[in-house]
């Protein structure tokens, strides 16, 4: 099968683009609330283990640290020297660690983990010995598959070549770098100062290791970005040859995330530059050959994601696009989102939360929801756009019972002006996504989405730009 054909409309953008989840999860983060908590949490539990199904695992570390702050950061971070508080942390991580194990069955199946990825925070910021012992506590508790993806996301200011053999030695096979932008001007209007050469050292030696993915983070709409400096970085990133490539969107708000008050909004780009830039970097990459995935993803052509989307496996979870999202996650750590059967659940997202629940013996589960039929439809409607730009009403129809054009009559009903609008064509059997409305699937998606009328403001959901 042929990559899917893709096409960047900048009038189409700027006149449809609205605030929108990004779907990592449907219902959104938002619909959880506390009355789901540890006992339904272990429930579940319970009933898991009991199945004769047995999803396989994917498990996410939240490893919170870093040195300092970046300026644009909308994570769940941590910005301190203070190691004996990282290691504090830590301790209090394996604790839930050995507390979540004990949940699991006996039955090895119950533990057998395909995927794991550990994000923050910068998970670099502690040396590789004790990441090397947290993967082991891991090991020790789960059955990680040979072929599984491990993955890290790396700081190359954090590590250098001897930190990447180690992680590879642990056992990682995939690593994310963020970078942003090689722009010194950029780079020290967000705090967050990173030489090309650390960058390149970084990615040169996780392919001497053989790290299977070696994955590129970067973001548009900087304060001081331009065209022709970020068509720089774009040229010197393409050039280092990263298996996958992910491009954000920088959003202001400061209100929301106080470091980036400390951004001069002067120096932000106008949103004409910013679809711009957005442009410069489809264009490049597209011309260098990688396939756009979908939302902000970019991956080489015989890449895991790019091949699992030509042949329909590609799936959506709390980390974005993933091959293995038909696993159960197991969230570990502050803050952290799991899916457990048809549930969703977050950890405590402070510190102090998080450590007194574990103190008192109770899982660090402050909130989340058991999903509906209704829930369970929308969301493989809502997966299958944003995975496959394509959906089969039929296929939905003999999966859950229902008459697709009864069903969503409303839905349909709305989807005739995003058709008007040229991004989706839908007819008896198949809604698809046009070439162009790829980069809009959200606003797609966003019809189909049972809570979003009754959201309040959709202001805290990002848009392309
Ligand atoms: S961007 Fe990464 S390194 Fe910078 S503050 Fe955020 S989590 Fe930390």
């Amino acid at each position: 099968m042929q990559p899917l054909s893709f096409e960047f409309d900048p009038q189409l953008i700027r006149r449809l683009d609205r605030n929108g989840p990004r779907y990592t999860s449907y219902p959104t983060a938002d619909r959880f609330t506390p009355d789901f908590g540890p006992d339904a949490y272990q429930s579940w539990m319970v009933r898991r283990n009991a199945s004769d199904v047995r999803s396989a695992l994917s498990i996410y570390v939240h490893l919170p640290f870093c040195r300092t702050l970046c300026f644009y950061c909308a994570c769940n971070k941590i910005a301190t020297r203070n190691l004996s508080k990282a290691r504090q942390y830590l301790d209090y991580l394996h604790r839930e660690i050995e507390m979540q194990s004990a949940l699991f069955g006996r039955h090895r199946d119950n533990r057998r983990v395909v995927q794991m990825h550990w994000g923050g925070g910068t998970p670099t910021f502690y040396d590789m010995r004790e990441l090397a012992q947290l993967f082991d506590l891991l090991r020790s508790k789960f059955d990680f598959t040979d072929n599984g993806e491990y993955s890290i996301e790396v700081d190359p200011r954090t590590v250098d070549a001897s930190g990447v053999a180690a992680l590879r030695a642990m056992g990682f096979n995939r690593i994310s770098l963020g970078v942003q932008d090689f722009d010194a001007d950029v780079q020290r209007a967000v705090n967050r100062v990173q030489s090309e050469a650390q960058t390149l050292a970084v990615i040169e030696a996780a392919r001497r290791e053989g790290f299977h993915s070696v994955n590129v983070d970067l973001i548009y709409g900087l304060p001081k970005q331009n065209p022709l400096t970020f068509g720089h970085t774009l040229d010197r990133v393409i050039a280092a040859n990263p298996d996958r490539v992910a491009v954000y969107n920088y959003a202001h708000l400061p209100t929301r995330f106080r470091s980036q008050q400390r951004i001069h909004e002067a120096d932000i780009p106008a949103p004409e530059i910013k679809l711009s830039l957005l442009g410069l970097a489809v264009e490049r990459l597209c011309a260098a050959g990688y396939v756009y995935i979908g939302m902000d993803h970019f991956a080489r052509e015989n890449d895991a994601l790019a091949v699992a989307q030509r042949e329909g496996r590609l799936q959506r979870n709390f980390q974005g696009y993933s091959t293995h999202a038909d696993s159960d996650l197991l969230a570990l750590g502050v803050s952290s989102i799991g899916q457990i059967g048809p549930t969703h659940s977050q950890n405590y997202r402070e510190l102090d939360d998080y450590y007194e629940s574990i103190d008192r013996g109770r899982l660090p589960v402050a909130r989340g929801m058991e999903l509906t039929a209704d829930d369970l439809l929308r969301r493989a409607v809502i997966q299958r756009l944003m995975c496959n730009f394509v959906l089969s009403k039929q296929n939905i129809e003999i999966s859950y019972l229902i008459e697709f054009n009864e069903y969503f009559k409303n839905e349909l009903q709305e989807l005739d002006d995003l058709a008007q609008a040229g991004l989706v064509e839908v007819d008896e059997r198949w809604i698809t996504v046009t070439a162009r409305g790829r980069m809009l699937v959200r606003n797609i998606c966003m019809v189909f989405d049972a809570y979003l009328p009754q959201a309040q403001s959709l202001d805290k959901f990002s848009r392309v730009i």
